[in-house]
């Protein structure tokens, strides 16, 4: 289990008036009033800490690939992962990860060790704790199939140890949304299926090069927008079929490709990439009778 030391002078790790937008796969958003990159777990505690005592609201990011950061940017602290919380090791038949390990350089390690089950995150440009919490997933697989449990820290400084079936995984969903709070820390995964890792690699190499064919060039988005429905055609087949391939709102763009994408086609605004999903779920609930619910994450709203 994570250790739980506080560090001194824990302000020295923050940066105020941060730009987001290069932080993110959309390259859209305000500043950040404070980002603080933590080193380890310690200044994990250390910084909730101290958001904690100042009454300042607190914003996790990633690697941006899953956000929409608002034009005036975020009040609060913001921790950023992408290069935090990186350890990646074998224990026996399980591999443990930090929050902030990419998924590709996940699945990539599994394949190395040998071991099938973790190719669908190849592609996937995410950290594994916002993976957690969403249950991402790709090609009819999701983290809940080789996900053994979490360590989550809160922001009242506990530590816990969470289950898959405690977390509730689903269709892009977990506990951890009703607990936008909680901090994903590390996570540990079954290490299942034995296999060939050359084999492994080769699958790996053919979903990426798919995806490509799949999805738009242009790498300004955040992958889908909105969550396919249950029970309903796929959200982008919706979307194209209430005609909005080509839409465009200024630089936001509905990718011709692939309708669920929106893409940042030169210096697209938050509020237009919100305006326009506004108009797409609006139009596809009149014109289909189905109400696309978003993925992407709006920050700060979501977490008001
Ligand atoms: C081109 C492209 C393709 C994509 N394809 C897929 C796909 O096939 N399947 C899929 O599921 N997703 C896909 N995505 C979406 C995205 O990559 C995933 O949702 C990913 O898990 C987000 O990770 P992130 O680190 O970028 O999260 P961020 O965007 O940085 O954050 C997303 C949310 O997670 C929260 N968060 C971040 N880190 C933590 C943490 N450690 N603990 C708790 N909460 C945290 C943030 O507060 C935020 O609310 C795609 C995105 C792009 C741009």
């Amino acid at each position: 289990m994570p250790s739980k030391n506080i560090p001194k002078n824990i302000s020295q790790l923050i940066l105020e008036n941060h730009p987001l937008a290069p932080l993110t796969t959309w390259r859209i958003g305000g500043a950040a009033a404070r980002l603080a990159a933590p080193a380890d777990l310690a200044d994990v505690w250390g910084l909730m800490r101290l958001a904690y005592d100042r009454g300042w609201p607190l914003f996790f990011l990633g690697r941006g690939s899953n956000v929409l950061i608002d034009d005036a940017g975020l009040p609060g602290l913001t921790l950023h992962l992408a290069k935090s919380l990186q350890g990646l090791e074998r224990h026996g038949d399980n591999l443990r990860a930090g929050a902030g390990v990419s998924l590709p350089r996940l699945a990539q390690a599994a394949a190395r060790l040998g071991f099938s089950g973790f190719e669908f995150l190849a592609g996937i440009p995410g950290t594994v704790g916002a993976a957690v919490r969403l249950n991402a997933g790709a090609e009819g697989q999701s983290l809940a199939g080789v996900l053994k449990r979490v360590w989550v820290a809160t922001p009242q400084l506990q530590l816990l140890e969470l289950t898959p079936p405690e977390l509730g995984l689903g269709n892009r969903t977990s506990l951890l949304l009703n607990f936008p709070h909680w901090l994903v820390v590390e996570a540990e995964f079954n290490l299942a299926h034995p296999a060939d890792p050359e084999v492994v690699k080769a699958r790996m190499a053919a979903l990426i090069a798919q995806r490509k064919t799949r999805q738009p060039a242009n790498p300004k988005s955040c992958g889908s927008v909105f969550k396919n429905p249950a029970g309903a055609p796929a959200a982008g087949w919706l979307i194209e079929a209430a005609g909005f391939k080509g839409h465009r709102l200024g630089d936001a763009v509905v990718s011709r490709k692939h309708a669920n994408f929106i893409l940042n086609a030169g210096h697209a605004t938050a509020a237009q990439i919100k305006a326009l999903m506004t108009e797409i779920q609006e139009k596809v609930w009149q014109t289909q009778g189905v109400a696309l619910e978003r993925e992407v994450v709006l920050l700060p709203e979501d977490l008001a």
